[in-house]
């Protein structure tokens, strides 16, 4: 019989769930623009169950994690967001070693070992610097649309110096270079390359070691993920998957856990 398992990533901007048949296949994923202490997170449980047509009763395990895990009392386990991370990423990139995830408001880097467990990692959630938050207070100086920073940074000509990684000083700096008359694509191109300059320092940190894939929201930008290609030499993989490999990784765990019990339950 099959066992359907539910991982929610509860993030600080967005919520995040997947289903999984039998720890591999997805029958639904979906994602609210809303994080911990919203409506969030149960709008995206809600919109998973229905475009999969499964509910509560069918799940062998429910696994919370992200930010506000703590906030689903009705979760049968939670999860650390660095196990289901590191989950994720081996499912979706077969051999990772390295793992850059940039989220809402933090950025981590984690070292994955050959048997897929984290050995490692460096964090920055002290400050809003090389996060996504960064990226949706320039969108908004900008008056874009997050979503279209990695296409305008595509059509830069000549990329504009943003000397300051602090998100109030780069404001800033982005206000008077717009003042100058400077092109939107070059200043894009220039945000992206301080989200870069900064996580590539935590990420040379703990040393860069190949395959390296980019998770969390902003690994849709491709703006950044050729910026930091660039800072730190390599190729950087990505998947469509990318904002929900949390809780890919959390659907995954729950799988392991549900199959371990079963297995248990035999006579
Ligand atoms: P969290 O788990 O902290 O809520 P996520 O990993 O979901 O964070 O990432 C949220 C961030 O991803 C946002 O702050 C935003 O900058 C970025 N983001 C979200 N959607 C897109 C998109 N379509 N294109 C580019 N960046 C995006």
């Amino acid at each position: 019989m099959s066992l359907y398992t539910m991982g929610i990533d509860v993030g600080s901007t967005a919520s995040k769930c997947v289903i999984l048949k039998d720890g591999r296949e997805t029958c639904s994923r979906s994602l609210a623009s809303a994080g911990a202490g919203t409506g969030g997170p149960q709008r995206a449980i809600d919109q998973a169950f229905e475009k999969a047509a499964l509910g509560r009763e069918e799940m062998a395990c429910i696994v919370a994690t992200g930010y506000g895990r703590h906030t689903l009392s009705w979760a049968d386990r939670e999860m650390s967001e660095l196990s289901c991370h590191a989950k994720g990423a081996g499912f979706l990139f077969p051999g990772v070693r390295t793992v850059i995830d940039i989220g809402g408001q933090d950025a981590k880097i984690l070292r994955v070992g050959v048997n897929g467990l984290l050995e490692n990692f460096v964090m920055n959630d002290k400050c809003a610097a090389g996060t996504g938050r960064f990226l949706d207070v320039m969108a908004g100086i900008l008056e874009k649309k997050v979503s279209d920073l990695g296409e305008l940074s595509a059509q830069a000509e000549n990329e504009a110096n943003i000397s300051s990684t602090c998100t109030v000083f780069a404001e800033s700096e982005v206000i008077s270079q717009l003042a100058a008359g400077r092109k939107i694509p070059d200043i894009v191109k220039g945000i992206h390359r301080s989200v870069a300059s900064r996580v590539s320092g935590l990420a040379k940190r703990m040393g860069i070691v190949p395959l390296v894939a980019m998770t969390g929201g902003v690994a849709q930008n491709e703006g950044v993920r050729r910026a930091l290609e660039e800072e730190l030499e390599c190729e950087i993989h990505t998947s469509d998957l990318a904002q929900y490999n949390g809780a890919l990784g959390a659907a995954i765990l729950g799988w392991e856990r549900a199959r371990k019990r079963k297995g248990e339950d035999k006579p």
